[in-house]
């Protein structure tokens, strides 16, 4: 039986703008799991479309990059935009916590404790998912998905304080993604609601190295890809 893997995100695009290279190379061998903790509709810019929430279409969305990448599952927790904070620690420990009862992961990716980009909805599950990490002895690892200097530097002006990346040297593995890459950009681009971000996104990859960093925290030394 194939062994279970966890991508636990707070938006739909989280998995697509961060660790997706490292997904499609993981779902050729294990079950990879996306969960979705919230439903990424906070955006006010948005006017619904055909009768289509945001919610809806940024599901959908989520469901073709997952397909793109090849992820076997999807679960939204369904939790509302913007929102995550101590009040709903627990209950969104709770509900992964049932996923992680049904499916068993072996392995946690996730985003940095900083949040990649400071956003506190990252921050939350960062924070989550180490602790569903440290609760569940059989889980291997948890990898924590980070930026480069050179890529945080290209952010701009962000609506938050966005933490300078790191160093290769930095952090505790490298995942090259260059052989994923084309699936890489094709997930990115079913974020058609988050098409400015997605063209930036890919325009900045299209001259990085091809590579995805992680710190690493394990048990075990199961998963070894880099
Ligand atoms: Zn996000």
């Amino acid at each position: 039986m194939k062994k279970t893997v966890f991508c636990v995100i707070a938006h739909p695009d989280d998995e697509a703008f961060g660790p997706s290279g490292t997904l499609a190379i993981l779902a050729k061998t294990y079950d990879v799991h996306v969960i979705c903790v919230t439903d990424g509709a906070s955006d006010p810019r948005f006017h619904p479309i055909g009768g289509k929430t945001l919610s809806d279409m940024r599901k959908e969305e989520l469901k073709a990059s997952g397909e793109a990448l090849g992820i076997h599952s999807l679960h939204m927790l369904g939790f509302q935009d913007g929102t995550l904070n101590n009040n709903q620690y627990h209950e969104v420990a709770a509900k992964l916590q049932k996923l992680v009862d049904v499916y068993k992961p072996k392995l946690i990716v996730t985003n940095e404790l900083r949040g990649v980009s400071g956003h506190l909805d990252h921050v939350a599950v960062a924070m989550i998912s180490s602790y569903i990490y440290r609760e569940n002895k059989s889980i291997d690892a948890i990898w924590y998905s980070c930026t480069t200097k050179s890529s945080s530097n290209l952010m701009g002006k962000y609506f938050v304080f966005f933490p300078p990346g790191f160093d290769r040297e930095e952090v505790d593995m490298v995942v090259n993604v260059r052989a994923v890459f084309t699936k890489k950009i094709a997930a990115a681009r079913c974020h058609k609601s988050q098409q400015k971000d997605a063209l930036r996104v890919i325009a900045k990859w299209m001259i990085s190295p091809k590579e995805e960093l992680f710190f690493v925290t394990k048990r075990r030394d199961t998963f070894v890809i880099a």
